[in-house]
């Protein structure tokens, strides 16, 4: 019944600080009457990856539980709003866009509209019909108004982030205000007790620091489930190409130039490049396939679009990222579990890894085993859940690609292929001929991606369900046809009320948001 009041963390990116805030906070009180203790152990050598500037909406709830003030991670962190990501040229490549929004359909929780959609919506795309956020982002406005208190909103958002100053701001945050004990030293070794848990990981300076359950931070590394207790990795690059990321910072034109409100992920002919604003810079980067593209080709991709805004890049200014698609076998191991990158990576095309991170985090924090004995139950339930996890983002990022009547390059067709596709999402594509996505077509009461975004891509991609038209009775037609309209009015009312996207940060930066 040894008890848990130890934790180590190793590793300082956005994993390592994230859990060690949500654990900090969350433990308060009791490390405040000195039973807990959070220690997190960085290399001075080892970078952090220091790319990652999309987030969900989830940021605003850890970051609050967290004792974060809106305003100074807005300024910190050179953070802007994000109001969902617009898709160019995936469906077929001549000019074509979609917006997966962050905002639920109307009266999504008591009514399906994607059944309707087509005959009682006009010419309107799906997303425009049940949710205002297109024409927001489009006109490049703000979610909220300077008088919307910290972290309320008037449309859901998230944010952008510029990767390295996040860290950096966590680190003080839980350092100074958490009480984290921080240690600035490489690990070198791990010892073990004679049962196989971990006692201690031994340090180049401060020595052995010893811990009751040792949180695995350390990105691509991986260092203790990987490297110490070898815990398999599942490969997903048979379902997902994409393995190799060339990433850019740009200036803006000038200090008044607008910041988009949306991530914009332009396919390519292997591949999408990625374009995001912050308050400063925009962080823009191409992700491709290697097996479809070379790296000059790709480098010429990159060049192709950035060269529409700063014709001066040179090829020597992108940084070359490798990826790994797939995720280990486990994630909790006897008294070791790894958060971030160290657990597993795949592309960025829906900002996932993040969000894994933070409910990563969250359920260590909630679940937090008492003693070593719980560990066990606590380690097994993480597990399951957290299979399940990327199992489903793997099935929405490959829909992206399957939906996709991009005949252009080998890329799109050998993505369609159907050996290529997971057999979940083979079978929801089938039952998705004749009924549109809806909350049971999932397991899990939480999904990381529900029912809506499903609809979001599958219907901005063009895709027709013939749904039954003796299906639906009159009153539930009407009752669709309200909330179109209701929708119309949400989004002619906001696009009259809400301030430009700039506007709003340049606001907060000099006055602030109103504390909560
Ligand atoms: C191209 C690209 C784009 C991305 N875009 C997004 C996005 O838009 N949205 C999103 O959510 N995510 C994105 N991600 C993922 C995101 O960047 C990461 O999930 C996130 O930054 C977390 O990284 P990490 O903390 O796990 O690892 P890292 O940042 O690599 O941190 C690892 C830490 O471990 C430490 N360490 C390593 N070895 C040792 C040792 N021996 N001793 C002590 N410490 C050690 C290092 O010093 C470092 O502090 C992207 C990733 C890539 C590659």
């Amino acid at each position: 019944m040894d008890p848990v009041t130890s934790i180590v963390i190793v590793g300082g990116g956005s994993a390592g600080w994230i859990t060690a805030g949500t654990l900090a906070a969350r433990l308060k009180t009791e490390r405040e009457r000195n039973s807990y203790k959070v220690t997190l152990v960085e290399s001075p050598n080892t970078p952090i990856i220091g790319v990652g500037e999309g987030t969900w909406p989830t940021m605003r709830s850890t970051l609050r539980k967290m004792g974060v003030r809106e305003t100074d991670f807005i300024k910190e962190c050179s953070a802007s709003f994000k109001q969902g990501a617009k898709f160019v040229n995936w469906h077929k490549g001549d000019g074509d866009a979609y917006y997966h929004p962050l905002m639920l359909p109307q009266a999504y929780f008591e009514q399906n509209l994607a059944p309707h959609w087509p005959d009682l919506a006009g010419n309107l795309s799906f997303s425009e019909a049940v949710c205002p956020q297109d024409f927001l982002c489009e006109q490049g406005l703000a979610p909220k108004l300077i008088t919307t208190p910290e972290y309320g909103h008037v449309a859901n958002y998230a944010y952008h982030l510029d990767a390295g100053a996040f860290a950096e701001f966590l680190k003080n945050h839980c350092v100074e205000k958490l009480g984290v004990n921080h240690i600035l030293d490489d690990v070198v070794a791990v010892k073990s007790k004679e049962d196989g848990d971990i006692q201690s990981v031994i340090s180049q300076n401060a020595g052995e620091i010893l811990g009751d359950l040792f949180i695995d931070c350390t990105g691509f590394r991986s260092l203790l489930l990987g490297g110490h207790y070898d815990v398999p990795f599942k490969s997903c690059k048979e379902v997902l190409f994409i393995d190799t990321a060339l990433a850019v910072q740009l200036p803006y034109e000038d200090n008044n130039a607008p910041i988009a409100s949306h991530t914009i992920s332009t396919a390519q002919n292997a591949g999408w490049i990625w374009d995001i604003g912050l308050q400063n810079r925009r962080g823009v980067g191409h992700v491709y396939s290697s097996d479809h593209l070379s790296e000059d080709k790709a480098v010429s991709n990159l060049k192709d679009y950035v060269g529409q805004t700063h014709p001066e890049a040179a090829a020597e200014d992108y940084r070359k990222i490798d990826i790994n698609p797939g995720h280990r076998t486990q994630f909790w191991k006897r008294n070791c579990v790894a958060v971030g990158m160290a657990a597993g990576f795949l592309e960025p095309l829906e900002a996932s890894a993040l969000l894994l991170i933070e409910i990563s985090a969250n359920m260590i924090a909630e679940q937090l085993p008492a003693n070593r004995l719980a560990m066990e139950v606590v380690s097994k339930r993480f597990n399951e859940t957290f299979l399940y996890r990327w199992e489903r983002i793997i099935d929405f990022l490959k829909l992206h690609y399957i939906a996709s009547e991009r005949t252009d390059h080998s890329f799109w067709k050998d993505n369609r292929k159907k050996e290529t596709i997971p057999d979940s999402l083979l079978e929801l594509m089938d039952f998705w001929k004749y009924q549109p996505p809806w909350h049971d077509d999932f397991d899990r009461a939480v999904e990381v991606f529900p029912a809506a975004s499903y609809q979001y891509v599958l219907y901005g991609m063009g895709f027709k369900t013939e749904v039954n038209p003796l299906g639906y009775s009159d009153a539930a037609r009407n009752a669709a046809m309200q909330a179109f309209e209701e929708n119309a009015k949400m989004a002619k009312d906001l696009l009259r009320k809400l301030p430009s996207n700039r506007e709003l940060l340049d606001k907060i930066t000099t006055h602030g948001l109103q504390r909560v």
